[in-house]
């Protein structure tokens, strides 16, 4: 069946939903309004299309050149083929095709044994391991680290925590049970790194996007067809758990999906999810009660077309200028089209000015200190 792409039409900032075909779009599936009034925003640029036809593109990471911020890049997964990095301007500067990388995740500045590491995972489905990279700074490419052996039949979420205390552990999951595996890796001769699991908890049903707050030490687990739920992050708090949300009466429609936390600094910032059958995304506090803050949609633009269908997501709050001085926010579009005729295209990422996003929705002023302090190069 033949599916209709709803369209954006701002109404004095809010977003209505209308039934209007675009025929440019026609591979758009069914989709729902939005649970709730929606501000629109516009990607600034998109990444190249994927090698790969049909849903290949799915996660992002934000990965920041603190010397040099507009050498910053995207770090993306192709799950059928590998990772790639991208270029604040979208292109292409290297790839690995390591296996069918599902979801990758970024932590900068690691120390593991002797080392001082960006660190880059990813759930690579092709091996089921869990693969561990450094990020090279010249290169803007991925060294591979280690393997680690998922345990899973299909390893499918990843993220990382960077405790306070300055561990560094892998939350990863299965598709189909949805169990979470928690690892941390050290270095027992200062050079070799080694990986041990230290816990495992189940959401109850599949889950894949997750997203650490290392301040806090809270990890954010979406499950696809339930919710949102804030773990405890550290490998002793077990399963106990805190609803930040629901499909089932509250502001998300199944999928949730892809989650991330923007850190503005000084205990100020939000997590976003994607809302994936409202084809929009919800904004809630970092901390307790995890209020809502709103939702926003990325609309087509003059030359970028909109984003629907989001699977994974990313957002960073650091100064990426010249492009993204107030930040970046990364969403994969599962319905790309290229070009003036707007031809159906491969998948890509689209990236959206975090500054807009942050206006439209009239979040307030993160802290003084805070905006100076930017320079939390969390992914
Ligand atoms: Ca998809
Ligand atoms: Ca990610
Ligand atoms: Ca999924
Ligand atoms: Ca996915
Ligand atoms: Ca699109
Ligand atoms: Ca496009």
């Amino acid at each position: 069946m033949k599916s209709m792409l709803k369209d954006h039409v701002a109404v004095g900032g809010v977003v209505m939903m209308l039934g209007f075909a675009l025929a440019s779009c026609d591979k758009a599936p069914p989709s729902s309004p939005p649970k709730d009034p929606t501000v629109s925003v516009t990607a600034t640029v998109e990444t190249v299309a994927m090698q790969d036809a049909d849903d290949a593109a799915d996660d992002p990471a934000i990965w920041i050149d603190a010397e040099d911020p507009s050498r910053s890049v995207i770090i993306g997964t192709n799950k059928k083929r590998g990772l790639g990095v991208y270029g604040l301007d979208g292109q292409e500067l290297s790839f690995r095709a390591d296996g069918r990388m599902n979801n990758v995740d970024v932590r900068q500045n690691v120390t593991i044994g002797a080392m001082m590491l960006d660190v880059v995972v990813a759930t690579n489905r092709t091996d089921q391991t869990l693969a561990v990279y450094a990020f090279e700074r010249a290169a803007r490419a991925l060294r591979p680290l280690l393997s680690i052996p998922s345990t899973f039949g299909d390893p499918y979420g990843i993220c990382l925590y960077h405790s306070k205390t300055g561990e560094l552990y892998v939350f990863a999951n299965d598709s189909d049970s949805g169990t979470y595996g928690q690892w941390r890796l050290f270095s027992p001769d200062g050079t070799a790194i080694q990986a041990e699991k230290l816990r495992t908890f189940s959401p109850g049903s599949q889950a894949e996007g997750c997203s650490a707050d290392d301040q806090n030490g809270t990890l954010f687990v979406s499950e696809e067809d339930v919710g949102i739920w804030a773990y405890g992050a550290e490998p002793k708090d077990g399963d106990t758990r805190v609803g930040v949300d629901t499909v089932a009466g509250g502001h998300l429609t199944a999928d949730s999906e892809g989650i991330s936390l923007v850190d503005e600094g000084n205990g100020a910032g939000y997590v976003i999810a994607s809302s994936q059958g409202s084809n929009s995304y919800n904004v809630y506090d970092r901390a307790p009660p995890y209020a809502f803050r709103g939702a926003f949609v990325i609309g087509d633009g003059a030359t970028i077309d909109g984003v629907a269908e989001t699977d994974g997501l990313d957002v960073s709050a650091a100064n990426l200028s010249p492009a993204f001085p107030g930040g970046v926010f990364v969403a994969q579009d599962g319905f790309n089209v290229d070009g003036p005729g707007h031809k159906t295209a491969h998948q890509n990422f689209k990236l959206v000015p975090w500054e807009a996003i942050r206006a439209a929705l009239k979040l307030p002023r993160p802290p003084a200190t805070a905006a100076e302090n930017k320079a939390d190069f969390k992914g």
